[in-house]
Parts: C-alpha cells; structure tokens; sequence
C-alpha cells in the first residue's frame, strides 16, 4: 500500500507552510528530502516574504512559484525575480548563501503567494562541488502531452523529457496538470517516486487521493494517476539515496563532521555575503 505522509504546520521568517519533508515516518523521497508548500497566503498591499540571508551546503534547493513573485540574491552575485513556472535551481555545493523577498513592486498591491520549495540532496562526490545557480524560464521547460495531461518536466527525467537543469543523481519532478480526464503511468524505473496533490483528486490504484498528504508509491511496481479535468499533481523522486543523511537547518551532508563544520563556519561569520542584501542574517535557531 501506498504511505501516506501528513505534513505538519511550520512558518519560514513568517510565511505559513505545510512542510512536507522531512517527517519523522518518512525523510526523503529519492533523493528530495526537503519539500514544503508555502501557503497560498494573501498578501496585503504592503506585506511581503522575506527569508533573511542563510547558508546552506550539500544540496540544491529548488523554488517553484504558483502564484505571486519572489527575487532571489545569492553570495554568487545572482539576482533573479522568479515568476509562476519558472525554476529556480541553486546547488549549494561546499557552501553558499540566498535570500529570497518579495520585491518592491509586487509588495506594494495584495497578491496571493503560492509556491513549492524542494531540497534535493547532493551525492557525497558532490558535497564539495562549486555553487551554482541556474534559471530556467517556464518557457523553456519541457512540456509533454499524454492523454489530456499537460507534464511539465521541471528537473531530471521523466515521460520521455529531460529538463535542461543539470542534476547530479537520476531524479524526476513534473507539474501534471489535467486539462481532460486522463491518466498517467510513472513507471517503476523511476525509483522511489511520490505525488503531491495540489488541486483536484486523483486516483492512485483504485484510491482516492486529495490534497493534504504526500502519496509515496510502492517501489517495483508501476502506477497509474488517473484525475478529472483541473486535477494538478506534483510528480517526484528518483535514485534512492544510499548514503548517509544528515539534516541540520539548511545543512545536508553526509557526515555529522560536515554539518558540525557548517555550524561553526555560520556562527564565524565565514559563508560568503549574499551580493545586494545587506539585510540581518538568519539565526540557526538550534546552534
Ligand atoms: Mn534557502
């Protein structure tokens, strides 16, 4: 039988979110092991998210808007407004660090934000790597059409597409969004594989899945979402990680030593300056 993870509440700087992953009866799902859905929440004229300037290592961080607007600043000097559909892709490597706010203009009207952000873990030859950051307009993803569902394949490899992000770990994260009644096959060569339900049910081997719970598939055996008209999903997974995993904050690695290492460097003040936001940095509140 398919788990069935229940996020529970958290904020981030104030913004209310499901978080999804990590959860105590599930940490990743391939190799995603941080997922939480931001709102939706509105915004009055005036209000606005702000994640204060924080390190991370040893993952890339993956935010996905479907509603409202974000503009990224990172110590790479990259900075980019990020729109509904869009990805935005940093791998945080041996050290890095963002903010994320909403920006001048769409802080000035109500609007509604409505967005997904996902960690996926690096691979341990890769926790060494150099930061990176990489965007990739909606308009450039690629799209497939399969018996009235719309699959956009945001990173890695799914339904016959690859995503322009590079990766470094076989992974898969499509928006499927039904535009007729319609079914999908995520086949079990994908690995270890999830769905998040955004709008509308879905049915996944005879059950009905609503929004509210991530549904995590039996590995080896192929299934089939099937939705009505307006139905969207949240496809993911890939690889299982078979390395160690170690969370602390906005640290993956796959030893405590690096995390413990992360931990003093943040504290020393030696991660470098996002370029452009001179704003308070992020406090680990578990230091
Ligand atoms: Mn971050």
């Amino acid at each position: 039988m398919p788990q069935l993870v229940i996020p529970r509440a958290a904020d981030v700087d104030g913004l209310p979110v499901k978080r999804v992953l990590p959860r105590r009866e599930r940490r990743c799902v391939g190799p995603f092991c941080f997922l939480d859905e931001m709102g939706p929440v509105t915004l009055a004229a005036g209000e606005g998210m702000d994640v204060r300037p924080h390190p991370h290592i040893g993952l890339a961080t993956l935010t996905y808007l479907l509603s409202g607007e974000l503009v990224h600043r990172d110590s790479l000097g990259c900075t980019q407004t990020i729109v509904p559909g869009d990805v935005n892709w940093m791998t945080a490597g041996r050290g890095v660090t963002h903010s994320e706010r909403t920006g001048d203009a769409a802080r000035a009207r109500e609007f509604v934000m409505h967005g997904v952000q996902a960690w996926v873990a690096l691979p341990p030859e890769s926790e060494d790597a150099e930061p990176a950051f990489r965007h990739q307009e909606a308009a450039s993803l690629p799209v497939v059409e399969v018996d009235g569902v719309s699959l956009r394949v945001l990173v890695g490899e799914a339904f016959g597409a690859e995503s322009p992000v590079p990766v470094h770990t076989p992974l898969f994260y499509v928006d499927a969004v039904w535009s007729a009644p319609g079914e999908v096959v995520l086949d079990a060569a994908l690995g270890e594989r999830a769905l998040w339900p955004l709008a509308g049910a879905c049915r996944v081997g005879g059950e009905v899945r609503e929004p509210g719970a991530l549904v995590v598939l039996d590995d080896g055996e192929p299934a089939t979402v099937a939705a009505e008209a307006g139905a969207r999903v949240l496809l993911l997974g890939g690889a299982r990680r078979e390395a160690p995993l170690h969370m602390h904050w906005n640290y993956v690695a796959s030893s405590v030593e690096r995390i413990e290492a992360a931990k003093a460097r943040w504290a020393a003040d030696g991660f470098p300056r996002v370029v452009g936001d001179d704003g308070p940095r992020a406090v680990d509140p578990r230091a």
